[in-house]
């Protein structure tokens, strides 16, 4: 059984390091990974070991090891399977790249069966707004993330929907907007450089 959370303003800002040990121990979890992250599509494997993981995605199979993927309007996104955990941070450009569908091509490499998703909260299809070339770059290679040819938004949480249920991963949005809802930081909101976790372990 894994345990999946998502933090939310209450959670404080944990660009800061005092902030993460405080949850790690309000969570008992003896080891709390979190990544430098760089909108890459690096993904790796992790044992309880180590720090500063130069990377967007984590995986382990260790129980008790904590993965964190840190966000105020991308998509920090958890990954469950019998024995495998994951977290990937999800933003445009790792949309792109593919790092959702990485995490879970190396879980499966590594045995991990029926893989469960969860999306955290993110900014959503009405609110991201792009301008009109990267919304037709985008909506081009990536039908599902369309909204409207009018309002140029782009609706990533469907987006890695739709990618992930092609794999034949089993997906939930949590469907909470980071920037309509105020109980979260948002970078588009403005004036903040705070984040939100999306939390998982075995
Ligand atoms: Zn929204």
């Amino acid at each position: 059984m894994s345990r999946t959370l998502f933090t939310s303003r209450q959670g404080g800002d944990l660009k800061l390091s005092h902030q993460r040990e405080i949850l790690r121990a309000s969570l008992s979890l003896p080891v709390l990974h979190f990544m430098k992250q760089s909108h890459s599509d690096t993904v790796l494997v992790v044992d309880g070991t180590g720090a500063d993981f130069e990377c967007d995605g984590l995986i382990t199979n260790i129980k008790g090891v904590g993965l964190a993927a840190l966000a105020a309007d991308c998509m920090p996104i958890t990954f469950s399977a019998a024995q495998w955990v994951g977290v990937a941070h999800v933003g445009r450009v790792g949309f792109i790249k593919g790092i959702a569908q990485k995490t879970v091509e190396m879980m499966r490499e590594l045995g991990a069966g029926e893989i469960k998703a969860t999306i955290g909260p993110s900014i959503c299809g009405d609110c991201y707004e792009v301008s009109p070339q990267m919304y037709q770059e985008i909506s081009e290679h990536f039908p599902a993330a369309r909204t409207s040819n009018s309002r140029h938004a782009l609706d990533l949480q469907r987006g890695v929907t739709f990618e992930l249920e092609e794999m034949g991963v089993v997906v939930q949005n949590l469907n909470v907007c980071t920037l309509e809802d105020p109980n979260y930081f948002s970078f588009r909101r403005g004036a903040e450089t705070e984040r939100q976790a999306g939390l998982i372990s075995l």
